[in-house]
């Protein structure tokens, strides 16, 4: 793992508006940006020779698509200044498509981002509305067709299912449409609401509900079902890829325990044992570069029971499952023998399959991911 490429993955704290449903950290204070920007470079500085070597980007946010195309400049030259970066590397960068104009992105296309994740979410406009969103289904529509003349070949999409007042109809309807446009890569995320969001308090208030267990099911399988028919592989709960080589490749780190460094507020990183993360406000983490101190808010280092527990729960969330003999020197753990009775119980459900190398997750299996993790 030590010496596998690691990711890069930079957060861009920035929203010009809350969604929501949304509870990830951001800011509105867009004046800080440049200096966000001019910070980003000088906490490389802090990883320079600790990371042999990177073969994905991820500029994620917030809203990256908020960078000029000189701030991108700038960080992307930073980053080449500081990181050994692998020729072939997948460079990700999320774009919101009320910000995804043919120009700009033709302009991130030649400082060599290649891959753009679009936070559609749906293409059904009242249901942007009602998650606070700030595009339309056309603006949606305008931006892909932006990016495919922009010269991208890699598209990701992220789309959210189970709101209120979305009807199975309506969801294959945005389904279909993804798959029409021939998206690389998509995520379909289930609709799951912080305490904190103005969206939970609005579904107090009107009385609405989340998807029931059977109902939260039965669009899980229907989603699986409408892509992979449509060709897509259904490669980890949420994500599915139009083939193998089109799986992101930067997220598939998160889900195989493999390095990855995070710079900017909130952002996480997983090196060896360890797992620090950075502070959750941009004015204290620009406190601290300017003071010439990492930014960091927490560190934790991690047992080996508790890596093995996590890359159980991670494999468990993946098609290709968990690579026994790789479990076993990694983390010490012989699962056939160890951990028999519950592997037997899980393969008589039919939650858990097995094959020659390899212990992975049946779609009923994935559907309950999150349950499979009590080993
Ligand atoms: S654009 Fe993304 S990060 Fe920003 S508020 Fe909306 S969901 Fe959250």
């Amino acid at each position: 793992m030590k010496n596998k490429p690691a990711g890069l993955y930079i957060h861009v704290p920035f929203c010009l508006s809350k969604c929501a449903y949304c509870s990830f950290y951001s800011s509105s204070s867009l004046h800080l940006i440049d200096e966000f920007t001019k910070s980003i470079p000088r906490e490389m500085a802090f990883y320079k020779n600790i990371f042999p070597s990177f073969d994905t980007i991820y500029i994620g946010g917030g809203t990256p698509s908020l960078l000029s195309v000189a701030q991108v400049h700038d960080i992307l030259l930073a980053i080449h200044f500081n990181f050994q970066i692998h020729l072939q590397a997948e460079i990700t960068m999320e774009v919101n498509p009320g910000d995804a104009s043919q120009d700009y992105l033709q302009q991130l296309r030649a400082l060599g981002i290649n891959r753009i994740n679009i936070g559609i979410q749906s293409f059904d406009d009242t249901l942007l509305k009602f998650l606070g969103r700030r595009h339309s289904a056309r603006s949606a529509l305008a931006a892909v067709e932006a990016a495919r003349a922009a010269g991208f070949e890699n598209l990701g999409m992220d789309f959210i299912y189970g709101v209120s007042g979305q009807t199975m109809d309506s969801w294959k309807q945005t389904l279909k449409t993804a798959v029409d446009l021939c998206a690389e890569h998509l995520s379909c995320y289930q609709l799951s609401l912080d305490k904190k969001t103005p969206l939970h308090q609005r579904y107090l208030t009107e009385g609405l509900s989340l998807l029931t267990e059977d109902q939260a099911l039965d669009y899980f399988l229907t989603t699986s079902q409408v892509l992979t028919d449509a060709g897509y592989t259904h490669y980890e709960v949420s994500n599915f890829a139009r083939t193998d080589s089109l799986k992101s490749r930067h997220n598939m780190k998160y889900w195989c325990h493999t390095p990855y460094l995070g710079l900017g507020p909130a952002a996480h990183t997983f090196l060896d044992h360890q797992r620090w993360w950075n502070k959750s406000s941009v004015e204290a983490y620009l406190k601290s570069i300017a003071g010439e101190m990492k930014p960091q808010e927490g560190f934790e280092k991690l047992s080996l029971e508790q890596l093995r527990l996590e890359a159980w729960f991670l494999g468990m969330r993946t098609k290709d499952g968990i690579d026994l003999a790789q479990f076993k020197t990694s983390y010490g753990c012989d699962l056939l023998t160890d951990k028999k009775p519950i592997i037997d119980e899980l393969i008589r459900n039919r939650l858990v399959e097995l094959t020659e190398r390899h212990l992975h997750p049946t779609l009923a299996g994935m559907a309950v991911a999150d349950s499979l993790a009590l080993i």
